[in-house]
């Protein structure tokens, strides 16, 4: 059984060694010549941990992540601390750690654990066809590739989705615009080995701890979609974005490189239910794009590789029936993953302010117990427990 991988970011890496532990041939196809991710690091939370752990790569994992011992969140104007509480109640119920990654190095294990010189680079497929025996993916470069069946990891964007679907699906602009990226960590901005966000007015600034010394920094506001971006003006953006915030924010806005600092303007996609069309399955965010307002979108691809490979191993009905199988067990978590982080996105981001005042006003008497239990939930309900 050979199948076709189109896109080598973390969800068709994951699922390409995801099926090759299955014993299934596998052949990737990345559009781009050189990976450069969008993104300056990712928060890989404990269902992602054990899909990857699952995959071979549980030391190689723990060598990348940050220690994210303890979570604060502080008032943005004063700085004080509203709540900080121990992540260890977490760690104990659902077996496993969270790892803050640099994004730059989770991608390179990923290619080097398939095999950096196994994928076929800039091949951007055009077209997908699919016959009764097989798949044949067409490239920009008219040249081909055939196989028993074809998995779609082509993120976002995706081409092969409206194939799948028969129909096009518009991204819908979640209000407001992120900026990311890494810097040396400064213990008189944030702990070290603390998730550590200010807010206010329905903006952000967080701070998490990656490997090597490093934070990975975003801030988030409030936003029209379509804004001119510059980077010769990140740093006085965001000093006007955040005028009057606490000091440790002014040091972090001094402190930023905005050469490698990403500005995106976040979506998600309403969820939608037929992630399969015969031979051809969806995964990542090509079958389900999140707002990353809890951290999933990366882990929920994982999660999609382990079910995929564990249905394709474990039945007997054929292909269709594995990848029908396959969308039976994701739909309800990804539209699930999908709603929780349109939710939080909008109490974060004070879609209405008065629900967001609340939301400051409960941090003060939060001890860590309502935010870990939903943190809990959502782990809880991948395919690893
Ligand atoms: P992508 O990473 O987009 O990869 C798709 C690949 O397909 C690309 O390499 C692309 O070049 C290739 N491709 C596209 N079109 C074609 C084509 N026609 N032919 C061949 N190849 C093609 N998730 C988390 O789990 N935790 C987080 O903390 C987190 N934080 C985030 C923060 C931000 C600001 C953003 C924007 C996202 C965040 N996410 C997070 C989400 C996460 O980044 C995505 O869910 C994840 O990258 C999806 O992986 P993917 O492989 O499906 O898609």
């Amino acid at each position: 059984m050979k199948a076709i991988v189109i896109g080598g970011g973390i969800g068709g890496m994951s699922c390409a060694i995801a099926l090759e532990k299955a014993g299934i041939e596998v052949e990737v196809f990345e559009a781009v010549k050189e990976m450069k991710p969008v993104g300056a690091a990712i928060s890989i939370w404990p269902n992602g941990v054990k899909c990857l752990n699952a995959l071979g790569m549980k030391a190689a994992l723990r060598a990348l992540g940050g220690n994210m011992a303890y979570m604060a969140y502080h008032d943005a104007v004063t700085g004080a601390a509203l709540t900080r509480f121990s992540m260890s109640p977490l760690v104990q119920q659902v077996g496993e750690f969270p790892y803050p990654v640099a994004r730059a190095e989770l991608q390179a294990m990923l290619i080097d654990t398939f095999g950096r010189q196994r994928v076929n680079f800039g091949k951007r497929v055009i077209q997908v066809e699919q016959s009764d025996n097989g798949v044949i993916a067409t490239f920009a470069d008219n040249s081909q590739a055939q196989g028993d069946f074809l998995i779609a990891a082509d993120g976002t964007h995706s081409v092969i989705r409206e194939y799948v679907l028969e129909q096009a699906l518009e991204r819908r602009y979640a209000g407001y615009v992120n900026w990311n990226g890494l810097v040396a960590i400064d213990e008189s901005i944030a702990p070290a080995d603390q998730w550590t966000t200010f807010v206010g007015d329905g903006k952000r600034v967080s701070l998490m701890p990656v490997s090597d010394n490093r934070f990975y920094f975003f801030f988030d506001v409030p936003l029209p979609k379509g804004l001119p971006q510059d980077r010769s003006t990140v740093k006085a953006d965001l000093s006007g974005y955040f005028a009057g915030w606490a000091m440790p924010v002014q040091k972090l806005i001094a402190a930023i490189n905005p050469d490698t600092t990403n500005r995106v303007e976040i979506h998600d996609i309403e969820p939608f239910s037929r992630l399969v069309k015969g031979r051809v399955a969806l995964l990542g965010d090509a079958a389900h794009s999140t707002t990353p307002d809890i951290g999933q979108g990366g882990c929920a691809a994982m999660e999609d590789a382990i079910v995929l490979a564990s249905t394709l191993a474990s039945h007997s009905l054929g292909i269709e029936d594995a990848l029908l199988r396959y969308q039976a067990r994701r739909v309800e978590r990804v539209k699930d993953l999908v709603l929780k982080a349109r939710k939080r996105c909008d109490v974060t981001h004070a879609k209405d302010p008065a629900v967001t005042a609340e939301w400051y006003r409960s941090l003060k008497s939060e001890t860590g117990e309502r935010v870990l239990a939903g943190m809990c939930e959502a782990i809880e309900g991948g395919p690893l427990g």
